[in-house]
């Protein structure tokens, strides 16, 4: 069934405020890992044992500050789809992707399964490298 102009735009609400959300941490986490490649975490002390963990520390920042920007880039392809009119279509199939998914998740631009596909194919969303 296809969205009502109501669930779009309850939807498209949901998407900018997690934009805005997502940018704020954005801003904090990278303001953090500046910080802490400067050295205020493994600067402190020689010991080597220390510094590793630093450095796994900033690996673990480093994947969610790349996990935090798949999602921004997913949810501006989510809102230019919503104002270009093709919003809740599934790109591979061009089936309804269905309100309740879209409410789970409203940067879905797949339905259920055509992500499960894609998922197997391309091993999540990682760089697939064949
Ligand atoms: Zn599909």
């Amino acid at each position: 069934m296809a969205l009502t102009p109501q669930q779009q735009q309850e939807l498209r609400q949901r998407i900018l405020d997690r934009r805005r959300q997502l940018a704020a941490e954005l801003r904090g986490d990278a303001a953090r890992s500046r910080a802490e490649q400067y050295g205020t975490l493994a600067g402190s002390t020689h010991d080597s044992g220390d510094e590793s963990v630093a450095d796994l520390l900033v690996d673990v920042g480093q994947a969610e500050l790349n996990r935090d920007l798949a999602e921004l880039r997913d949810l501006e392809v989510a809102r230019m789809r919503i104002d270009g009119g093709t919003y809740g279509t599934c790109t591979d199939c061009g089936a309804e992707i269905g309100y309740d998914r879209l409410h789970a998740n409203p940067a879905a631009i797949r339905c259920l399964a055509c992500q499960t596909r894609h998922e197997k194919t391309h091993g999540g969303r990682g760089t697939p490298k064949l």
